[in-house]
């Protein structure tokens, strides 16, 4: 780490893909003296680094769906609006539903993406078949495909936006382990760190699965919880058809897309307790890979190349809180609950609206106040893998 600044107008903690987007679009906004600390070597190591890389439009709220709409978008003009591509591949994602009660709820899905612009396409159960001859999905009722969804780099996207800030100006600063934050009169005064204090008045918690502990620092209970999630890359598979989408087999939440020459895939746990184990789970995985087998059936005959588990920072209406506290001048953009990735882009430059401006005008994200929990107005979203 080099020098610790004493003061600074804005310090963002967290380095994966929240706090890079929002002290990027900070700076873009104008802001000076902006700080981006993260306690890791390098940036990117928590939940970023450790995501599946899935993009997608299809969602059951309308908020999650507009966020999917602009941040995508964004990720298509990385290069452009950074240098540095975020290598998006739309291989498309292919929902596969075997429930009559999904069949339902996907369909009032499908309708709402329709009426916001995204051109999700209905598939029978033959049509599923059809269109995964790899797979085995003899109980398929139905199937939703949106060929603009698919895969982008979580790497390539932090650390555009991490050098596109830095040559804004901004300090961005590894092996800073954020330890207090001081307030005085209600409100930010400054960040604590093992190096040494920055006096600020406004502090940004992008910790991700780490931000309940962190927001705690300044007295705040936040109802972010870390839950482990875990997946696996297979060795080559050349036989696989070469426009294999991003499967989720819904009712089992797991999936597979392509990963180089092979493929990525998951499966959630159910049952996994919340706590901060980011190990992988072996007997998991054995559950995880005798369901894999029984969809993908070659995929006994591949090895496996790595194996990552990572945590979802989860929240009661797996919404993301973002926007301002009762702690004048501490900011949340968290609680993402299993879909972040995507939508880092966009909400790093919503959150800079709200700090720089008092409101997100480029999208009404007044749902996701923190206080929605306290006045007991959740939104639920039923699309979680
Ligand atoms: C297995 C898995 C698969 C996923 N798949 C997808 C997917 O396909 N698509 C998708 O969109 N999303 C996916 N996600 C979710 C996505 O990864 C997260 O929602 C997103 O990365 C959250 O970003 P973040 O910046 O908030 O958190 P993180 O990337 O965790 O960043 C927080 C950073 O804060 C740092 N930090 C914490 N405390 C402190 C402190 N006190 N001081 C300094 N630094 C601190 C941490 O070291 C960390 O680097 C997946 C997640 C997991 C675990």
């Amino acid at each position: 780490m080099t020098d610790l600044p004493a003061t600074a107008s804005v310090v963002v903690i967290g380095g994966g893909v929240m706090g890079a987007s929002t002290a990027y679009h900070l700076a873009k906004a104008g802001v000076r003296g902006v700080v981006l600390l993260e306690r890791e070597r390098f940036f990117g190591l928590g939940a970023t680094g450790r995501c599946a890389g899935g993009i997608r439009h299809q969602f059951a709220t309308e908020i999650n769906i507009r966020l999917s709409l602009l941040s995508l978008r964004m990720l298509d003009a990385l290069e452009d609006e950074t240098g540095q591509p975020a290598l998006v591949r739309k291989c498309g994602y292919l929902f596969v539903l075997t429930q009559p009660q999904q069949v339902e709820t996907f369909g009032r899905n499908v309708a709402l993406q329709h009426s916001l612009g995204v051109p999700t396409q209905w598939l029978t159960g033959d049509e599923v078949r059809r269109c995964l001859p790899a797979c085995v999905f003899p109980d398929a009722l139905a199937g939703t495909y949106c060929a603009q969804d698919g895969l982008a780099d979580p790497n390539s996207v932090v650390m555009a936006y991490v050098s596109a800030a830095r040559r804004l100006g901004v300090a961005c600063l590894t092996e800073a382990d954020v330890t207090g934050l001081e307030t005085a009169g209600g409100r930010i005064a400054a960040v604590i760190t093992a190096q040494g204090r920055i006096a600020t008045p406004v502090a940004v918690n992008a910790a991700g699965p780490w931000s309940a502990p962190l927001a705690a620092l300044a007295g705040l209970d936040l109802p972010v919880v870390p839950l482990r999630r875990q997946w696996l890359t297979t060795t080559p598979l050349p036989d696989l058809p070469t426009n294999f989408p991003f499967v989720i087999d819904f009712a089992q939440s797991l999936y597979f897309h392509p990963e180089g020459e092979g493929l990525l895939t998951g499966m959630s746990n159910p049952n996994e307790a919340v706590g901060f184990d980011q190990s992988v789970d072996p007997d998991w995985e054995l559950t995880h890979m005798e369901a894999a087998v029984e969809r993908l059936p070659r995929l006994e005959r591949a090895g496996v190349v790595s194996r990552w588990a990572g945590l979802y920072e989860v929240t009661p209406d797996a919404h993301p809180i973002l926007g301002g506290t009762p702690v004048e001048g501490l900011y949340l953009i968290t609680g993402f609950s299993g879909h972040g990735f995507m939508h880092g882009p966009i909400c790093g430059q919503l959150l800079a609206e709200i700090i720089t401006t008092g409101r997100a005008a480029t999208l009404d994200v007044s749902a996701l106040r923190l206080s929605r929990f306290a006045e007991n107005q959740p939104i639920i979203e039923y699309n979680v893998v």
